[in-house]
């Protein structure tokens, strides 16, 4: 089952703030998600890879599909064909066995970088410096990163009722994010995507420069 007003709510304010809603489904069933793409809802994120191949699988073939979870390099091939965007690419490596996966299936695909801002140790993303890092080696090293575009970056805020302090970890990731898209990296019309926000939060993220949010229990209720 699904909430019907809630996605038309949702809808209403995300396109009133020029923002894209990821409608999180993970653990729901493909008939929940055929609900809502009913609706026209047509951007949907999966956590889990088994489970986004299954459901890629038997659904329509015009949906968006985002993968959010955190991905491990030797199952990006079972997603390369036909990923949509990635949201947590958290190293080098991951990145570059992205491209790589791509290129087999000819093509390209958009990421993002998961950017570490929650005060917590269980969330996954790098650091600044890492990040800079990670910006050095495809500058020096395209050839490796050919077939990946970086679309802009990914964070999630501290589970916490503490507005302020997700509003300042939603700004940080903003604020690097504009230092980024003035840099000569990505003087790029495609570096565009600030992916925060969840059920909880949302508004929050889109106060502070969100442009694209994943939704989950809002959508589907709790799991
Ligand atoms: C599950 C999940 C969401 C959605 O969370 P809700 O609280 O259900 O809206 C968003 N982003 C990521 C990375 C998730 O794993």
């Amino acid at each position: 089952m699904i909430h019907k007003a809630n996605w038309e709510q949702l809808t209403n304010e995300l396109n009133a703030a020029g923002a894209t809603l990821i409608a999180v489904s993970k653990t729901k069933p493909a008939t929940d998600i055929m609900e809502l793409y009913q609706l026209g809802q047509r951007h949907f994120g999966e956590n889990y890879v088994q489970e986004l191949v299954d459901k890629q699988a038997v659904l329509p073939s015009d949906i968006h599909w985002h993968f959010i979870g955190h991905l491990q390099s030797n199952k990006i091939k079972y997603i390369a064909p036909f990923v949509h965007l990635i949201h947590a690419v958290d190293s080098t490596k991951l990145l570059q066995e992205i491209s790589k996966q791509a290129a087999k299936n000819n093509r390209t695909i958009d990421v993002l970088l998961q950017m570490y801002i929650a005060d917590e140790d269980t969330k996954f993303g790098m650091e600044e410096a890492e990040i800079f890092g990670l910006l050095e080696h495809v500058a020096a090293q395209p050839e490796q990163f050919a077939n990946i575009r970086i679309c802009g970056l990914m964070g999630m805020a501290s589970n916490t009722d503490n507005e302020a302090q997700i509003r300042s970890e939603f700004a940080r990731l903003n604020n690097f994010f504009q230092h980024l898209a003035e840099t000569t990296f990505f003087a790029k019309p495609y570096f565009a995507l600030k992916s925060i926000g969840m059920s909880a939060d949302y508004k929050l993220a889109l106060a502070e420069g969100g442009n694209m949010v994943r939704v989950g229990s809002m959508l589907f209720g709790s799991r």
